[in-house]
């Protein structure tokens, strides 16, 4: 049995992830705010599925809390599957948002994900094994639809995993990228928006269970709501297509100023 540590696992899409590893038989280490609820949930999960399942209280957007949660990856039970979930919006725009507002939605969405999964590699490396899961977004790649920092925010996790993934495969490390669309959970209620006005929405049992099969095929990104997955491959391949061209000594034609 391997041991699973989610973080924003007190509800939505983190809560489901612990639900369905648990039913997997993975021990888990759950991570959110509000203790009352992952202790609920700890016990609902060891009850039904005989697994064993720690709780952590900490407010990822604290860098002191956050390496509270590393210091625990780093030096208890090896986790083998690091669930970066935990992340939000702000109800501010971006012109309004108080300086420490950004600072805290940068920490919870960026800065702690990094975090965590860099006191992870280490051993997962060591022993040659080991999954980093980051949730990003679809907004990460079309950051015109939300106003502000958080698309900017959720494209970092893809470029992140993207890194991380060509650094770490070949010690066994597998690196998914999970971007949902706009799926049914509370944090469109805590970014001030009304979930009710939405079309296209996920359920959140569909959106992980689809997650987890793209896991199982070891799939890089997963992309839940997307229908062609062609069009992602297309928009890799025209990415990558470029990468040849990045180094050289001259800047391109069009930027030479001709006298
Ligand atoms: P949610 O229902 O609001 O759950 C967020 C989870 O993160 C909760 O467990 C919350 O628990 C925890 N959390 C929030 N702030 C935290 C903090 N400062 N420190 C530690 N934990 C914190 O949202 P969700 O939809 O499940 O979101 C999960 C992830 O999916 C996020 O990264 C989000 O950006 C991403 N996502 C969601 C959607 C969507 O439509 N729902 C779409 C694309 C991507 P506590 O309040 O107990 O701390």
């Amino acid at each position: 049995m391997s041991t699973a540590l989610i973080t924003g696992a007190s509800g939505g899409i983190g809560a489901v992830y612990a639900d369905r590893l648990a039913a997997r038989g993975h021990h888990l280490v759950l991570v959110a705010r509000s203790t009352g609820k992952l202790d609920a949930l700890a016990h609902d999960l060891r009850t039904r599925y005989g697994i064993q399942a720690e709780t952590i209280t900490a407010d990822l957007s604290d860098p002191a809390q956050v390496r509270g949660v590393a210091d625990r990856i780093r030096t208890g039970t090896p986790i083998d599957i690091l669930i970066n979930n935990a992340g939000t919006n702000t109800a501010s725009g971006f012109a309004d948002a108080a300086d420490a507002e950004l600072e805290g939605l940068i920490g919870l969405n960026m800065t702690a994900p990094t975090l965590l999964a860099h006191a992870a590699v280490a051993g997962m490396a060591a022993r040659g094994a080991g999954a980093i899961v980051n949730i990003g977004s679809v907004v990460g790649l079309a950051t015109e639809l939300v106003p502000g920092i958080y698309g900017a925010t959720k494209a970092y996790l893809l470029t992140f995993s993207q890194s991380l993934a060509h650094e770490f495969g070949p010690s066994g490390i597998y690196v998914q990228a999970v971007l949902p669309g706009a799926t049914r959970t509370d944090i469109w209620r805590h970014s001030g928006h009304d979930v009710s006005r939405l079309d296209g929405l996920m359920e959140v049992g569909d959106l992980v269970d689809a997650a987890l099969a793209g896991f199982d095929r070891q799939e890089p990104v997963a992309l839940p709501s997307l229908p062609d997955d062609g069009q992602w491959h297309a928009f890799e391949s025209a990415r990558l297509a470029m990468r040849p061209n990045f180094a050289n000594s001259r800047p391109a034609s069009r930027y030479l100023i001709h006298s």
